[in-house]
């Protein structure tokens, strides 16, 4: 599942090939990933208008159009953009074809068509459902106000720091390589750390991203940004990794678990349970 580095990944390769297109044709295979309207009121809203920009929040992907008009695209667990110079073959899964003036194409596919599109406009997208929900990315988060969501929650700090409503863009991979950075267990309780600790994790977390963005993210299944690109981050993994028996610090093993039903990787001698 694409996680922050990975979206703005995406969003980034995508402004390199589609910006100031202008959108000529829009083919819907799939109508169940298109949200709250019919497909006729999404056709009547995107033909003819122009990509201005492309921006994330969290791991929403903002399209802005002309005349106001803002898509709204979340990949979830498989969701993939291909962009073709000409007209092309449709690839397998695909889901939506965007067909601009110039005949080349955007095309999204998702093999488990869980992906999601909604359309808003410049007034009320971030007002409104999905986005008026999602929290500050880590580099931007009020470290008080997380604090207070967590001091008095026996849910593990591995599960709250997921939710995506307390901090945006952290996924199952971060998490783990970030409580391993922290030297915390994931199995802590949030009620039993410090606003300092809480702090120290959501800065390491947004560290560890920063620099997975500027390696094209993480690949660890399937994960590409687009046509087939994918990142380096999994190389760079410290614990997160199938691949990693052992502890790059201490050389113990390190073990794997299910955290409300994610798998977790953690090394138990490193990281304390407070
Ligand atoms: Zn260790």
């Amino acid at each position: 599942m694409p996680e922050l580095p990975e979206v703005r990944v995406v969003c980034k390769a995508l402004r390199q090939k589609v910006l100031h297109k202008r959108i000529k044709d829009l083919v819907i295979l799939k109508e169940k990933l298109f949200k709250e309207k019919n497909v006729a009121d999404f056709k009547k809203a995107l033909l003819n208008k122009e990509i201005l920009n492309i921006e994330n929040r969290g791991k929403h992907i903002i399209i802005f159009l002309s005349d106001n008009i803002v898509l709204l695209s979340h990949l979830r667990m498989e969701g993939k953009y291909r962009y073709y110079d000409k007209p092309s073959p449709e690839d397998s899964h695909l889901m939506a074809r965007f067909i601009f003036e110039d005949n080349s194409e955007l095309h999204y596919c998702d093999s488990r068509m869980f992906g999601t599109f909604y359309l808003r406009d410049l007034d009320n997208y971030n007002k409104i459902l999905p986005l008026s929900k999602v929290a500050n990315e880590p580099n931007s988060v009020n470290i008080d106000e997380v604090y207070k969501k967590l001091k008095h929650s026996d849910v593990s700090i591995k599960t709250k720091l997921l939710d995506q409503e307390i901090v945006s863009g952290i996924g199952n991979i971060y998490i783990d390589e970030a409580l391993f950075a922290s030297k915390i267990s994931p199995l802590t309780k949030s009620s039993s750390l410090s606003k300092e600790q809480i702090a120290k994790i959501i800065k390491n977390a947004g560290d560890i991203m920063e620099i997975s963005f500027q390696k094209g993210g993480t690949t660890l299944f399937s994960y590409e940004s687009l046509n087939n690109q994918e990142g380096e981050y999994q190389n760079f993994l410290k614990v997160h990794n199938d691949k990693l028996k052992e502890c790059s610090v201490c050389h113990n093993p390190t073990k794997k678990i299910k955290v409300n039903q994610r798998g977790t990787y953690y090394c138990p001698h490193c990281q304390k349970e407070y």
